[in-house]
């Protein structure tokens, strides 16, 4: 039967870029796996004569395909909520990391812009705040578990300067991290170092 498919390329260039402006205007369904997906999908893309195209979900579901379980085509809403947990989960698994708004951008085939202004809109804060808050908690764990110096948890939350670690943690925690150790009665151990002393020379 294979006739050349006739997909206008606009709608083509939507599936491979994963183009959320096009969700809601046509789905495309896969003839090998019988699923169909929105435009904006992050799956796999298909080969392209395995493609059809769909204007309405229930064109799509009289002919057989069901709906795919990571874009939720059959949901009216576009599954935002989906898209911010999986973005936050992200960011948990690879805190320890640094990541760039161009990174997550890329991970989740959206803008740059989008994708702060979304996050933003439903957690409170963008994404790198988000992800300082991770950091920041787990330094906070680090400090009061271990003996590291301020240099050494700097770099375990992946951020490779040790000023701009103290900066982060006392904008989130209003202490600066030696004084929030000493709070804690962390590094009771004479080691060979302060952590004022450390962080005096940091600042200097
Ligand atoms: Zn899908």
């Amino acid at each position: 039967m294979q006739t050349h498919n006739p997909i206008h390329k606009k709608l083509w260039e939507a599936i491979v870029s994963n183009n959320h402006s096009y969700d809601g205007k046509f789905f495309y369904g896969v003839q090998t796996t019988k699923v169909f997906c929105r435009p904006s999908c992050p799956s796999r893309i298909p080969k392209l004569e395995n493609v059809r195209i769909f204007y309405h979900r229930q064109e799509a579901i009289n002919e057989g395909f069901r709906p795919c379980k990571r874009c939720r085509p059959d949901q009216l809403q576009l599954p935002i909520q989906e898209w911010i947990d999986q973005i936050k989960r992200f960011l948990e698994k690879n805190w320890s990391n640094t990541i760039s708004l161009d990174l997550l951008a890329n991970v989740f085939h959206l803008s740059p812009y989008h994708l702060q202004r979304t996050f933003k809109k439903c957690v409170g804060v963008t994404p790198a705040q988000y992800l300082e808050q991770i950091k920041v908690d787990q330094a906070m764990h680090y400090l009061q578990e271990t003996d590291q110096t301020m240099k050494e948890i700097a770099q375990a939350v992946g951020i490779s300067n040790a000023q701009y670690f103290t900066t982060i943690f006392k904008k989130k925690t209003g202490v600066t991290p030696s004084m929030y150790r000493k709070s804690k009665g962390g590094n009771r151990v004479g080691s060979a170092y302060t952590t004022n002393d450390l962080l005096d020379n940091i600042s200097q």
